[in-house]
Formats: structure tokens, sequence, C-alpha cells
């Protein structure tokens, strides 16, 4: 079907009020739900075939925070898109105040290929749980995954509520000349302000989850084992190809040959055929990134890992020590397996270091000490984060997830996704039974004390 008649359909359907029942999204997120359960085989073995993903990373990482969001809105949109009273006040006297959540009618949600299920479908069944019609453009990078997304989608779905588009920057461009009621975007810095750019010529409002270097402070005072355990698991899943990742550790120099030694073991334990690709290890996307991450990887700065398969695809968990700020690997977000490490000498001067750059998605602070962690989470801005832990933040529906400056616009999970895909409209509600004439003319003083006696 062409963009052209897809939109008008999406338009035409939103403006029959369908999407405006309650009862009508429900129906529909329990059908999107159940439409996933039933192709889940498919998805596994199409992501399997793009980058090698295994079952459990995909269920993991995409599928069961898909569900669980779907079961969030499943069970409270009746209650979210009830009108909310609130207080008048006594200069509009007598009057009732309240504002009613509407959706936004018709939006696009453009996703990222690195967790191409979750980044692709849960912005879309937010959007539709807030009431409104979704045209979804999953990468195109991974081309089984946004096939099949394609297929299971548009079979089970009319095109006029919610449709699958597949395409690359051409079809997205032409995408991005309709006019959308909200643009949700997922994916790097430099798209996310062509696709504002796009959505600003129509008034457009929209979202930017985009990435960033997000730090990791490891003070001396933590569990260093601990610590490890956490930072691998996060930087090495997707074989570092996540958003939240911690891309870089600052560490301080009393411990830092601990903290070496204990990620080093750590590598060894979770990844014991380090050498390949497995059911715990993916593959990195294509080539072109697995050149860029080549260059990145220092040789004399190599502590552990560095080897690769350009074949397969394959770059082993590494660690990089000694390495300044001034490398090239802290120039740009990495988004690979190469663990950077950073030590210092004095706090002050790595938070500093860190509030000089843009302010990342996430930022993470392995320490018991409480005056550290007040320190750092009140003068370093990013978008959302952990203490003791790294990436799980995202796994909780009532922190909303999102970044902030060059990290993002607004947020989602959650309440938090509703409000992006939802209005709110303010009333104020009026009988006829009294008019007090203070506000009309003639003026005169005694309403303007009156005026003056109520603003006090
Ligand atoms: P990308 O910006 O290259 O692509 C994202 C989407 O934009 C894709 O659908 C792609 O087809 C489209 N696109 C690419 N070039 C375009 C152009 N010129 N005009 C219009 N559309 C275009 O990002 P990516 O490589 O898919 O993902 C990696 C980036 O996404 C990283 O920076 C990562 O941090 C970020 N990311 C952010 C989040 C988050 O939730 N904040 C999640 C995942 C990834």
């Amino acid at each position: 079907m062409k963009i052209q008649e897809l939109h008008t359909k999406q338009q035409q359907f939103f403006s029959s009020n369908a999407t405006k029942s309650v009862s009508f999204r429900i129906e529909q997120l329990k059908k999107f739900k159940r439409i996933v359960q039933e192709n889940e085989s498919d998805l596994y073995s199409a992501i399997l075939d793009d980058f090698g993903k295994s079952e459990f990373e995909t269920y993991a990482s995409e599928l069961s925070l898909l569900y669980h969001e779907i079961n969030i809105f499943i069970k409270n949109i009746r209650r979210w898109s009830r009108r909310k009273k609130v207080s008048t006040g006594l200069a509009n006297f007598p009057a009732r105040s309240y504002i009613i959540p509407e959706p936004l009618g018709v939006t696009l949600v453009i996703g990222a290929w690195n967790y191409p299920y979750q980044l692709s479908f849960l912005p879309a069944v937010t959007s539709m749980a807030a009431g409104n019609t979704v045209i979804i453009k999953p990468s195109e990078l991974p081309p089984k995954t946004s096939a099949v997304m394609a297929k299971i989608i548009n079979s089970n779905f009319s095109p006029s509520y919610i449709h699958v588009v597949e395409g690359g920057v051409q079809t997205t461009t032409e995408l991005l000349e309709h006019r959308f009621d909200k643009i949700f975007f997922t994916g790097s810095i430099p798209v996310g302000k062509i696709i504002y750019k796009a959505a600003a010529k129509h008034l457009t409002p929209v979202t930017l989850e985009l990435g960033g270097k997000s730090p990791c402070f490891v003070l001396p005072d933590c569990d260093i084992n601990m610590t490890a355990q956490r930072v691998v698991w996060a930087k090495f899943f997707n074989a570092g190809q996540t958003c939240v990742a911690p891309d870089f550790i600052l560490v301080d120099k009393l411990v830092e040959q601990k903290l070496l030694k204990a990620l080093k073991n750590t590598i060894q334990k979770y990844y014991r055929d380090s050498n390949d690709i497995g059911d715990t290890y993916v593959q990195i996307i294509n080539t072109e990134n697995f050149d860029r991450l080549q260059q990145l990887i220092d040789a004399d700065k190599v502590y552990f890992g560095g080897s690769r398969h350009r074949d397969k695809r394959y770059i082993s968990p590494t660690i990089l020590q000694n390495v300044t700020f001034d490398d090239e690997v802290m120039r740009d977000e990495i988004f690979g397996p190469i663990l950077p490490v950073i030590p210092y000498t004095d706090i002050n001067e790595a938070i500093a270091k860190v509030k000089e750059r843009p302010k990342p998605l996430s930022c993470y602070i392995y320490s018991k000490s409480r005056k550290i962690v007040k320190q750092i989470l009140n003068e370093v801005s990013f978008g959302g984060g952990a203490v003791n832990d790294s990436v799980m933040h995202l796994s909780n529906s009532n922190l909303p997830f999102g970044g902030v400056g060059f990290s993002g616009i607004g947020s989602y999970h959650g309440k938090a996704g509703f409000n992006t895909f939802s209005h709110y409209k303010s009333i104020l509600h009026k009988p006829f039974w009294f008019e007090p004439s203070v506000k009309y003319p003639p003026y005169s003083s005694a309403k303007l004390g009156l005026i003056k006696w109520l603003q006090r």
C-alpha cells in the first residue's frame, strides 16, 4: 500500500472515534500479545539469523518487557483514561475543573535495530494503549526481524489501525513528509536531528530516544566482585550494542587493578567459549560496525580480549586499560563489546570530566557511600540510571525511561508512555445559575480592589 493511502486511511479510522473506546484498546492489546506469543518461534529464528541472538536473550530483553508493559496497560488504561477532577479556585466560582486524557491521532514509530522487537513494538503498544493509530517503521539493518514483524502485524491487523512499513532512509524520508500527530524515534543522535527537523515542519511533537556515552563510576568502597559481575553482564549483553550499556568505567586508582582482575575473571566465567558466537554472545550487526569498532581497539591498551573474526562479525569482550579522555575510543558512543577503564585520583575531577561532555542517557554509580552517591546524583545530569547496578532500571515500568539533552527528548514505559502518547485537555465547566459582575465593564476601583483581594 502507498504511504499516502495508508496515512489517509489511518486518519479516517482515527476520526471514526473507534480507538477512543477503552474496551477496543484493551481488546487490541490482548490480540497483539496473543499474536506475538503465537509467532514467538518465527521471531526467535529471524533474530538468530540476523545477528545470532539467542532465544534466552530475545525473551529476556525484548519479549518479556513487551508482555509486561502490555499487561500493565490492560490493567490500568481504564483508570488512566478517566477524566481527572482538579480544584477550581475562587476566581472562577462557581465551576468545576477537570482534565481529559485524549489520544493524539496518527502516530509514527521509528525503531532502532539493536533490540528490534522491543524498540518497535513497545512504543507501538504504548501508542495503542493511549488510543492512537500507529505506523511502525522498524530498522532495516536486521532484515529478517523487520520482515517477520511486518508479516505478523500486517496479516493480523487492519492497516487503518496499525501497520508495519519496511524500508531504509528513503522510506523513512517519504513517511516524514506526511503530517503525523506524534513521532516516536529510537536511534542515533545524528538521525534524531533529522527527525526533529522534519517534524518541526508540521509542528509534530516528538519523543527522541537517543544514545550517548554512559559513564560508570566505581568507588573504592564498593563490592568489587559484585560490581564486576553486574557491569560485565550489562556491558556485554547483546555484545555491547545497548543504548544504556555502561560505555566506560571511571575507577578510583586505589582499586583499578583489583577491578580489572575481577572484570577479566567474570568475563572468563560468563563467556567460557569466548572465541565464538554462542548462546550467550551475539554478533556485531554488520561489517560496517565491525570495522568501526575494530579501529577503537588500541592494541597497546588491551588488558583482556581484543580477538575478532571479520567473517563472523565477532569481537570478544574487550577491556582497555589506562584509557584517557583524549583517546579515540572516548570520542563517540562505543555501541560494542569494548570497555575502556579510566583511572582517577580525585572523584571531583572525574565528575567534572563527565559534566564537560553531552548529558548521557544513563549513569551508574558503584559505592556504599551515601555521600558520594548523593553528590553524583546531584551534580551529573543524565536520563536515568542505577546505583550499584547497570541497565536494569529500564525494566521497572514505574521509572520513566528517556534521555535529556543530547541523549533524548521525552520518556516512556508504563504511565510515562501513556502520557507521551496522550494530550491532556483542560476544561473549566461552568453552570448558568450565577455570574459575578466583577470582570465586566464598566470597571471601578471597587472591582479592582476585589480582584486584588482575591489574588492576595
Ligand atoms: P539509526 O539512527 O541509524 O537508525 C534508527 C532508525 O532511523 C532506523 O529505523 C533507520 O532506518 C532510520 N534512519 C537511519 N538514517 C536515516 C535518515 N537519514 N533519515 C531518516 N531515517 C533514518 O540508529 P541505529 O543504528 O538503528 O541504533 C543505534 C543508536 O540508537 C545508538 O546511538 C543507540 O544508543 C541508540 N538507541 C537508543 C535507544 C534508547 O532507548 N534511547 C535504544 C536503542 C538504541
